[in-house]
């Protein structure tokens, strides 16, 4: 048995084909998962890697594996989230899974708990086909709370917007009940064309996400590279710490053709529906400005053009470092709304790579540090009269979702297939028992306590 993260929830049961990127190489490769070594991969199959890409994901969607076994990547890499939308059965941080497995083994992967079996005898593959049968009955019994308002045990109101990287995911998400995209990562999107989309293509693309939506909101993220994120056609220099480095809006300023073009395509995308832009890896009160600064000239150009936009569009932060955190109650000035990245604001609060597997201890949103830092920027947020959503992997796990509720938020943005669990943990809560659990955790010393405290208090078994 080898021991791994709950990447993508859901067992697989199938065939090992063992996948060897052309270069792994380095801390800045990209390892080469290409279209010929895919080739002769079976659906069903369970694939196992050393290390795969959010690309080498998106590529293995079309083949419909059973399952994927990677050895390296934490639970929120851009890897395991793009396999975790696709709904691919996944554990992440397997170390020496690719030596242990064999090409041709049976393989059971458990995305429940974490765990790989290789070559299991009969009567594990029996258990575990029973396991897998409940595990699409539990989500099939979710399937309800599809359709349905999003409100607390005691009738308070909520909404769950969802996490998409493309129109797949926009339908996924309307198919699943979702009342908003709350983030559309744009990376995602430009990640499967050749070349940078222009204006045009972009305006096509973000408007028939917002006309899709019908009127709901669409928050579309400005593109988010830099990290582990990276794209053929935007040159990136090398860098020896990534993911402090020149990334994301940090990207955006320094490349201003590139920036007034996608921002350009926003603006125009917002005269079709309800669309809002937001910023990530904000760090200081003056990449507001300059972008504010930026917007505002391009719509004065817009306006003498006399294109079709919306000059009066929103613009968000997403808190995701530490810093924002921190002045939260200065940033809620300078703009409309937040939106919390989990998943960065505990790597950069706990100095652990959210992609190193080795670093789970500290790779968790319930660290004291991390959950004082996402508090605060929701009791400011509110009190400076701005809507504050979650949009990191805190905001679909039921352990996590009364704690926020308890903070004062109100929106979650999950990925799709979440919708129903986060819907029926949501209607599971009085508002009064949120609050106060969540005070109850925050005298806590450590993560492991608080996670003990979370799990006792979880009203159902996580689907
Ligand atoms: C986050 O950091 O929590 C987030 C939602 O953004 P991403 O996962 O794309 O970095
Ligand atoms: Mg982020």
């Amino acid at each position: 048995m080898i021991n791994g993260y709950e990447a993508s929830k859901g067992i697989g049961i199938g065939i090992a084909v063992i996948l060897q990127s052309s270069d792994v190489s380095g801390s800045d490769s990209m390892p080469g998962i290409t279209s010929d070594i895919l080739s002769g991969v079976k659906p069903g199959s369970v694939i196992v890697a050393r290390v795969l890409t959010p690309a080498a994901i998106s590529m293995l969607r079309d083949i419909k594996p059973a399952a994927i076994v990677c050895e390296t990547g934490g639970l929120t890499s851009h890897s395991a989230l793009v396999a975790k939308s696709f709904g691919i059965p996944a554990v992440y941080g397997a170390i020496g899974a690719t030596d242990i497995i064999h090409e041709g083994d049976t393989v059971i992967v458990d995305g429940i708990r974490g765990f790989v079996y290789e070559r299991p005898d009969n009567s594990l593959v029996e258990e575990f086909t029973a396991r897998k049968r409940e595990f699409i009955k539990e989500r099939t019994d979710l399937e309800r709370f599809r359709g349905m308002k999003t409100k607390m045990a005691d009738g308070s109101s909520a909404e769950i917007l969802c996490n998409v990287g493309d129109v797949v995911g926009v339908m996924n998400a309307i198919d699943n009940g979702a009342e908003g995209i709350g983030l559309y990562r744009t990376e995602n999107y430009f990640s499967g064309m050749k070349n940078a989309p222009t204006e045009d293509e972009q305006t096509a693309n973000y408007s028939r996400v917002a006309r899709a939506m019908e009127g709901f909101e669409v928050v579309i993220r400005t593109l988010d590279i830099g990290g582990d994120k990276r794209l053929p056609f935007m040159p990136q220099e090398h860098e020896e710490n990534p993911f402090l480095g020149f990334r994301a809006i940090r990207y955006s300023l320094g490349n201003k053709p590139f920036f007034s073009t996608q921002l350009r395509a926003i603006l125009r995308s917002a005269a079709s529906g309800n669309v809002s832009v937001l910023i990530p890896m904000v760090t200081c009160v003056e990449e507001i400005r300059e972008l504010r600064a930026l917007i505002q000239e391009l719509c004065s150009d817009m306006r003498d053009e006399g294109a079709v936009f919306n000059d009066d569009m929103k613009i968000g932060v997403m808190v995701e470092t530490p810093a924002a955190a921190e002045i939260s109650d200065l940033l809620a000035g300078e703009c409309d709304f937040f939106s919390i990245g989990t998943n960065d604001l505990v790597q950069y609060t706990m100095c652990a790579d959210r992609g190193d597997g080795r670093l789970s201890y500290l790779q968790s949103v319930t660290q004291p540090p991390v959950l004082r830092l996402i508090e605060r920027t929701i009791k400011n947020g509110l009190s400076a009269g701005i809507p504050v959503s979650v949009c990191g992997e805190a905001a679909s796990d039921p352990e996590i979702i009364p704690v926020l509720a308890g903070f004062g938020c109100r929106r979650f943005s999950v990925d799709p297939l979440s919708v129903p669990e986060v819907r029926r943990t949501l209607s599971e809560w009085t508002l009064k028992e949120a609050e106060e659990l969540a005070m109850e955790i925050m005298k806590m010393p450590s993560d492991h306590e608080i996670r003990q405290r979370l799990k006792s208090a979880l009203k159902h078994g996580k689907a």
